[in-house]
């Protein structure tokens, strides 16, 4: 441990004896638990999370005041686990409360209506999860938040489910070799801390965060280390309606480890050439800016709003791809801005950063880069073991972590790349522009997603949702054609030689018929497979050298 670390720690101990700690830290609960029916959805609604914290020692100390509109519910369930509390205020006065097997339950004052109550919690100790506080990959210490995808609870009392989504500020006391990064704009400048902050002023400063527009629990983060920060240009231009800066865009930065910036300058530069394209494509860039930073996250990248944390030691490595950094700049729009509002519709989040990230590569560096990606994830779900199992589960898993697999992911990307063959370029953008303002900083379910597509293109899609999001498998197509008795025409069979688990797809097909030798253009048919056996005709001038099943890859098949 460094010697500042164990200062700092004998001074944080010092000044948390002061006051009172009325409930010591229990055990925490499991992490990513699914919720149980009915845990999520009540009538209370938390607006706001304004969130202070002392950092710089092994145990945090932390104040949230929470903005509630009860809704006429006489308690707040918070989750909350493995922390000590110190105090718990409802407009300003103790509240009653209930604290036992990761819920925190604020007993709120009657005859409130619908006026809105602000609970404060004063809390301390040390995250047993979702938030890392360790030295970094150099052996300097750090600290960052982590919490996807319901570890939030860990070291912010919350209604920590993706329905209830807030706005949140952050107040962080830190050592002043620290920068720190969190969700939304940059209040003031970092500076002094007060004599009476929290967790003591002495030798540390005080850096502030806030965001003006609604979050999901599992993307409010602070981050904190000895950062070199980097801006890498402005972006999203007139098309960035919560950001504070005069010019109307936002500023794109890197937050990289002072070792690895060598790296980050490269990684990152095309940054906010990403996030004016994806403003182009799906519509306003939603946060205030965009951070990258070099952090402890336990995955590769994770999405928090405003302030993407990517693996340190990818970064360190120089192994941190572009393709990840395409996908989490991406997640601003799909998963913070319009988030799944169950765990189970992860797709709506994961599937469109995969598709996403893949089609800005397809404009930036052409078709043949976007297929490579495509088939690499149409390869890897072929490959799985998770394919007998629908994108969206009836029921969620056990654990939550399992559904970071490639239904999610690589199906999830071919779901949005199959609509666009079925739509159509032009609507399916049209669809995806509708889907995005509609939802936009709200929750989504893939019944969302179908209705707006089915308004734009005036078609019905239950049966192309249903199938491949809803069922499991995909088609495995087998095809043979001879020629008619006449010449005239081709004679296609086409077999879907899939499990008789999995459905028998309906699938809009593009026929390629070849000429031989140089006997003028390809001609393009398209089918429609609605049966296990079909036979196709296709009037042809000659006997064609080839007929080819789907030649551009619109559909996922084996
Ligand atoms: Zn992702």
């Amino acid at each position: 441990m460094p010697a500042r670390i164990a200062a700092l720690l004998a001074l944080v101990a010092t000044a948390a004896c002061g006051s009172a700690r009325t409930s010591p830290e229990p055990l925490p609960v499991e992490a990513g638990l699914p919720a149980a029916p009915g845990e999520y959805g009540g009538a209370v609604d938390v607006l706001h999370y304004d969130v202070e914290l002392s950092l710089g020692a092994p145990e945090i100390q932390g104040r949230a005041t929470l903005t509630v509109r009860p809704n006429g519910a006489a308690e707040l369930p918070l989750d909350f686990t493995g922390m000590g509390i110190g105090a718990v205020l409802a407009d300003g006065r103790p509240a009653g409360y209930d604290y036992a097997r990761g819920k925190l339950t604020v007993t709120l004052p009657r005859g409130q209506g619908d006026a809105d109550t602000d609970v404060v919690v004063e809390y301390f100790g040390t995250p047993d999860d979702g938030f890392v506080i360790r030295d970094n990959v150099h052996g300097d210490p750090v600290a960052f938040a982590d919490n996807w995808p319901n570890r939030a609870r860990f070291w912010l009392p919350s209604v920590d489910h993706p329905t209830d989504k807030a706005t949140v500020s952050l107040t962080v006391h830190a050592p002043p070799e620290w920068q720190v990064i969190g969700n939304g704009a940059l209040v003031g400048r970092p500076a002094p801390a007060a004599a009476d902050a929290l967790g003591g002023g002495e030798g540390r400063n005080t850096w502030r965060w806030a965001s003006e527009v609604p979050q999901p629990t599992y993307t409010m983060v602070v981050g904190a280390a000895d950062f070199a920060v980097e801006s890498l240009g402005r972006a999203a231009c007139g098309n960035a309606p919560v950001s504070p800066d005069p010019d109307g865009c936002i500023d794109v930065s890197f937050w990289a480890y002072p070792e690895d910036v060598a790296f980050a300058r490269q990684v990152f530069d095309r940054a906010p050439e990403m996030v004016d394209f994806f403003t182009r494509t799906i519509g306003p860039y939603p946060f205030a800016k965009l951070a990258n930073v070099q952090s402890a996250t336990r995955f590769g990248g994770m999405e928090n709003a405003s302030a993407i944390f990517y693996s340190e030691r990818a970064i360190a490595a120089s192994r941190l791809g572009e393709g990840t950094v395409a996908h989490e700049v991406s997640h601003q729009w799909f998963g913070d801005s319009v988030t799944g509002a169950d765990w189970t519709q992860l797709w709506l989040s994961e599937g469109f950063a995969t598709y996403f990230g893949a089609l800005f590569f397809e404009a930036a560096d052409g078709l043949d880069d976007f297929r490579e990606r495509m088939e690499r994830s149409r390869q890897s779900y072929l490959r799985s073991g998770v394919t007998a199992r629908p994108i969206v589960p009836a029921d969620p898993p056990e654990n939550l972590f399992d559904l970071l697999n490639v239904n999610n992911y690589s199906k999830g990307a071919w779901v949005l790349h199959m609509l666009r063959g079925v739509v159509g370029d032009e609507t399916f953008f049209e669809g995806m522009r509708a889907y995005y303002e509609r939802h936009a900083y709200g929750t989504v379910l893939t019944n969302d997603l179908r209705q707006a597509f089915e308004d734009v293109s005036g078609r019905p899609l239950d049966w192309f949702f249903d199938q491949w999001v809803f069922q499991p498998g995909y088609p495995v197509l087998e095809s043979e054609w001879e020629m008619s008795g006449d010449g005239s025409e081709v004679v296609l069979t086409v077999r879907q030689t899939q499990s008789a688990d999995w459905p028998t797809f309906r699938l809009p097909l593009q026929v390629r018929v070849v000429p031989g030798g140089a006997a003028g253009d390809a001609q393009d048919e398209t089918i429609e497979l609605t049966e296990r056996e079909q036979m196709f005709r296709i009037s042809v001038p000659r006997e064609p050298a080839n007929v080819r099943i789907d030649p551009d890859g619109w559909v996922l098949k084996g």
